[in-house]
């Protein structure tokens, strides 16, 4: 059984159909790089009450309910441009917001794509998300190399989004003729004074013909919220 949040979904459409918009028209002047089209979801997601389902109903519930009603659909647009407003003109120390720079591939030819991956850390004793620290993405203990320089790893927790971290691993090289390979990715949390997190994620990925570099956040790996506690406490003290 999964559960969803209808609303994750919902506001992401959203985000995207808005910031395409902007990258057309240009109209508001702000930053459409991904960092900033993340930061403005997140920014939503963390104010908006979530709405949880079973999510083999998902789908059914989502068309009927989720921002069908007109007024959640504004009040969505309206927390989208506060936010857009807010990490539009201040940008991250570690981020450059390459808006024109489109990610490129070194190798034609099969690919293993990775989505992106996403989650949330929090103190385990208040439940506030951690404003500071870094995030790792490692394979064997290696940091993975991202899809290009927009993307940090290691991330640095940045208080303005609430605890999120997102990582875009480079899309793999795969030989000719080989099949599903299963990858497992490390998420290694460390913020000072707390014990520092190891989560473990597994992937099946098949290779495919070509390397993605279009970014949707439809294709987000979400992993469940993480909690750390203060060194020798654990969840059950
Ligand atoms: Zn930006």
């Amino acid at each position: 059984m999964e559960i969803r949040n209808v609303m994750e979904d919902a506001v992401k459409t959203v985000v995207e159909e808005i910031f395409a918009t902007e990258e057309k028209e240009r109209r508001m002047g702000y930053c459409t790089c991904d960092q900033c089209r993340l930061d403005v979801a997140c920014y939503v997601l963390n104010r908006v009450k979530p709405e949880y389902i079973v999510s083999s109903r998902g789908l059914a519930y989502s068309e009927k309910e989720g921002l069908d009603k007109v007024q959640r659909r504004a009040d969505v647009i309206s927390l989208i441009q506060e936010g857009w407003a807010k990490v539009s003109h201040t940008p991250r120390d570690t981020s450059d917001h390459l808006v024109s720079k489109a990610p490129s591939s070194d190798h034609d030819g099969p690919v293993y794509n990775f989505p992106t991956v996403m989650g949330r850390v929090f103190d385990g004793r208040t439940f506030a998300p951690l404003g500071e620290g870094v995030v790792r993405i490692l394979v064997g203990g290696a940091e993975v190399e991202m899809l290009d320089p927009n993307w940090q790893n290691p991330f640095v927790l940045a208080g303005a989004t609430g605890g999120t971290f997102i990582f875009w691993p480079k899309p793999l090289p795969a030989k000719e003729g080989e099949g599903e390979r299963k990858y497992t990715f490390e998420i290694k949390v460390e913020v000072p004074g707390l014990e520092t997190l190891s989560h473990y994620i597994e992937m099946d990925l098949s290779p495919e013909r070509t390397a993605r570099l279009d970014f949707s956040l439809q294709r987000v790996h979400k992993i469940p919220d993480l909690y750390l506690f203060p060194a020798g406490q654990s969840e059950d003290d």
